[in-house]
């Protein structure tokens, strides 16, 4: 997968060309009433928003589609969410995932082994329990009693590759911390880096949010986390209002990138509460970027993290750290992969 292209694989070259000639970035997105809409992060995201307007566009619920919608990426081949994912340091793939609807219901998974889909899992955690959040085994049960199949614990093809690759050197590098902060970098670990030898961001996750013919807003997000990770580390992607925040009067959130320093500022929460501030989704995901690398310092270099947010009219917003993120749209009018504004290179 290349994060880099910038507009591809619409499904009408004119599609495409008419977002290049309104600014990549910058298109208006002022929505017609009754028009859905589905955006979600990366380029996995145009298969998966494709699942999600097969609901949208019959008028069906946002949560169903954004739940269908990443459930597509849970089950590709793919370096960063679902059991093709790329394993922890141990050669374990744990994932984590969570959903929220228009009435701030919501429900996650975190640390959850063997099981296809996690989002599905997270779903039931919110529908059926009154709990938010299952982790590891207890997760696992819980999958395992609701009807899902415990899958084969092994790696795909390609995971087992880069595990192969990444054993050779075992990188652990410390991520990035600022040092004149308070923060103690003794309390961080050792991770594999987040840039990788080829200069790849070692990260990917599917967020994906949506609003439906009514104007209810929903969102999902799913990932295998960082790869290489420690043990039981969970990132941001199933901590509601860091990962993932949906208030339905305002606005929704969903983040990628580095999960420690979503979670440090409540990263998709922060986003949705600025837009309730009157910020549009594009200033308010500047802004949330803004205070991550303020905290970081100049170690903002060694990181990425993206936000991507919808707002109750129906407008889009997206911010990065670092050039190369791009987050996938569909509505009635448009199909696009669309680059991200950011601050650096
Ligand atoms: N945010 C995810 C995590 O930290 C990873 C990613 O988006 O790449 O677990």
């Amino acid at each position: 997968m290349n994060r880099r292209k910038f507009v591809k694989a619409s499904a009408f070259s004119s599609m495409a060309l008419s977002i290049q000639k309104i600014g990549a970035c910058n298109f208006d997105s002022a929505v017609v009433k009754d028009n859905p809409i589905v955006i979600s992060t990366w380029d996995a995201g145009l298969r998966a928003n494709k699942a999600a307007w097969q609901i949208l566009k019959d008028g069906g619920r946002a949560l169903d589609a954004v739940e269908k919608g990443v459930m597509v990426t849970e089950a590709e081949q793919n370096c960063c969410v679902g059991l093709s994912a790329n394993p922890d340091r141990d050669g374990f793939v744990t994932l984590d995932a969570s959903i929220m609807d228009e009435y701030f219901n919501c429900g996650s998974v975190a640390f959850l082994e063997r099981i296809k889909h996690p989002i599905s899992v997270a779903r039931r955690v919110m529908e059926k329990t009154p709990h938010v959040m299952l982790v590891g085994s207890g997760a696992q049960e819980f999958a395992v009693a609701e009807g899902f199949p415990l899958e084969p614990q092994e790696l795909s093809e390609q995971a087992q590759k880069n595990y192969d690759n990444w054993l050779k050197k075992s990188k652990y590098t410390p991520p990035a911390i600022n040092v004149e902060s308070q923060i103690n970098p003794k309390n961080h670990g050792p991770f594999a880096p987040y840039k990788l030898d080829n200069g790849e961001w070692n990260h990917d996750t599917i967020g994906m949010v949506a609003m439906d013919a009514k104007g209810n807003l929903s969102g999902s997000c799913t990932t295998s986390g960082a790869g290489f990770k420690m043990r039981g580390r969970v990132g941001d992607s199933p901590i509601i209002g860091a990962g993932l925040f949906v208030d339905n009067e305002i606005g929704a959130c969903t983040a990628t990138g580095q999960g420690e320093d979503v979670i440090r500022i409540a990263g998709s929460h922060t986003v949705v509460e600025l837009m309730r501030q009157g910020l549009s989704p594009e200033e308010a995901c500047q802004k949330a970027i803004e205070r991550i690398m303020k905290i970081k310092g100049k170690d903002a270099e060694k990181i990425q993290v993206a936000f991507l947010a919808l707002n109750k009219k129906g407008e889009v917003g997206t911010y990065a750290i670092h050039k190369g993120f791009s987050y996938a749209i569909k509505r009635n009018d448009l199909e696009a992969l669309i680059p991200s504004k950011y601050k650096m290179e």
